[in-house]
């Protein structure tokens, strides 16, 4: 039975929607690569027909809605295949720490969290990621204080229309079992199975076109037993489409203490619980090694590259480049707010690729291997890559816009527009139209209400509303905190 909490479904979208004259076209298709004044032809949630304008079959010249591309670079939406949502309010904290000094300093803040503040919270990371490109996003919510349920997260993707794929997490290894949290804030573990569970079956859709897909999550090796994570790897292979994801190899403290722990290196870890096959995408893996890289590829296992997260928090570069040699699926994450400060997937793009250069080699990742990473390679990590990551006849009708023309951050890059995207260095707020399931989500730089009621999608989305709650739910946060964990300096 689902919960009101969650909100009401937004119907599948009915009609057609023509963009027309789209300047750079890059469609992330191997038949079809970039195109230049193309035309993509939407029929309710799928796209139809892609092509170059001027071969617009006669039938296909009129839709409902038509949309002129010019001046704009569309292609497929993104995919953030790893955030906390729950974090967006509280960023700039704890900002000289290394991954451990900064879970404990915020832990403490977390915990005052409740369904109404991870509600805003998690409003305020789609409404960043729809406006920086991105029309898919997994949300790992591994921390369910007070009131707190995985339904508040829901209800605020539909608020938005983001296609949404939560994990539900969980911790139950607090520091009294070895752990790195604190007691107050961990489950039991039959708890954290139960409603689990309840989540799946309450939510889970396996359909095609699903805008909504459940995964399952323990927070990571520091904060669970062998246990939950054998018990949610068994638990998640009992539903078709529900995979498992958490965090692994984040940094050297990581190897130290899976290592003092367990004995083992990261490798030996998966597979002792079960968590080594195709169904399993990992964020970060910064400390994977060669034979761990090879095992990733030979299974199918993903990795969710964080390179915010990554540098933010002093952990290192991630090994992308030999990731890829080596055959493993790579996708992007934007982590955190309180980790990344920021939801912007195309930032997330952009530092993937400067970074993967940092070392001296300036071919270390390629404009088109980023944007790939940020589309296909995420769709792959969700196990969408049949109907997501591309803009090609019978994929789901999930499409995006950059205006380039008239824009400073643009201007002198007309030479290559679709290499702009990630070469300039804009941020948020860049995205002109967002289409999601055949849904206009975002309109001409303008946030759509997307709630499922009457009229939805025809006003805007209450931006300024969320972000004075957003300052609110901030303040009553971090009240009477330490400086110290503020991290002012
Ligand atoms: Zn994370």
């Amino acid at each position: 039975m689902a919960s009101p909490r969650a909100g009401v479904p937004r119907p599948a979208a009915k009609g057609t929607i023509l963009i027309r004259d789209i300047s750079h076209l890059a469609t992330q298709n191997d038949a079809l690569g970039e195109i230049a004044d193309a035309a993509v032809f939407i029929r309710d949630n799928v796209i139809e027909w892609v092509g170059k304008t001027a071969d617009l079959p006669a039938d296909l010249a009129a839709a409902d809605r038509v949309i002129s591309g010019k001046g704009h670079v569309f292609m497929p939406g993104m995919v953030n295949t790893h955030a906390h949502m729950f974090q967006s309010l509280n960023r700039c904290m704890a900002q000289d720490q290394l991954l451990h000094g900064w879970l404990k300093s915020l832990y403490p803040v977390w915990s005052r969290l409740t369904a109404d503040s991870v509600f805003t919270s998690t409003q305020v990371a789609i409404a960043e990621l729809l406006l920086s490109g991105c029309t898919t996003s997994s949300d790992h919510l591994y921390m369910f204080p007070n009131d707190v349920t995985l339904d508040d997260t829901i209800r605020a993707a539909r608020s938005l229309g983001l296609r949404f794929h939560p994990v539900r997490g969980g911790m139950s290894a607090g520091v009294s079992k070895g752990g790195i949290a604190p007691d107050a804030v961990v489950e039991e573990e039959p708890a954290i199975l139960a409603d689990m569970e309840r989540c799946i079956t309450t939510y889970h859709d396996n359909s095609k076109f699903s805008m909504l897909r459940m995964s399952l999550g323990p927070s990571s090796q520091k904060t669970v037993t062998h246990d939950l994570m054998i018990s949610s790897a068994r638990l998640a292979r009992k539903y078709p489409g529900v995979r498992l994801h958490t965090h692994l190899a984040e940094n050297e403290e990581d190897i130290v203490y899976t290592h003092k722990m367990y004995g083992y290196r990261f490798g030996e870890y998966i597979q002792a619980v079960e968590w080594d096959k195709c169904d399993c995408w990992f964020a970060h893996c910064v400390k994977l090694n060669e034979s761990e890289r090879s095992l990733f590829a030979q299974r199918g296992i993903g990795v969710a590259h964080c390179p915010s997260s990554n540098t933010r928090l002093a952990s290192g570069i991630a090994p992308v480049r030999a990731m890829l040699d080596q055959g493993v699926n790579v996708g992007l994450g934007v982590d955190g707010a309180c980790s990344s400060d920021a939801a912007s997937i195309l930032a997330e793009a952009r530092l993937a690729l400067l970074l993967q250069r940092a070392g001296g080699d300036p071919r270390g990742l390629g404009v088109r291997e980023a944007l790939r990473m940020a589309t296909r390679g995420g769709a792959a990590n969700l196990g969408r890559a049949e109907v997501l990551g591309q803009v090609a006849p019978g994929f789901a009708a999930d499409v995006v816009g950059f205006q380039y023309e008239g824009k400073v951050a643009y201007a002198g890059a007309g030479v290559d527009p679709v290499a702009s995207l990630l070469l300039c260095a804009p941020t948020s707020g860049v995205v002109n139209w967002s289409i999601i399931d055949g849904h206009v989500v975002v309109r001409e730089g303008v946030l759509m209400a997307a709630d499922g009621g009457e009229g939805a999608g025809e006003q805007e989305f209450d931006v300024a509303g969320m972000c004075a709650a957003a300052d609110r739910f901030c303040k009553e946060l971090t009240a009477g905190v330490a400086e110290s964990a503020l991290g002012k300096q």
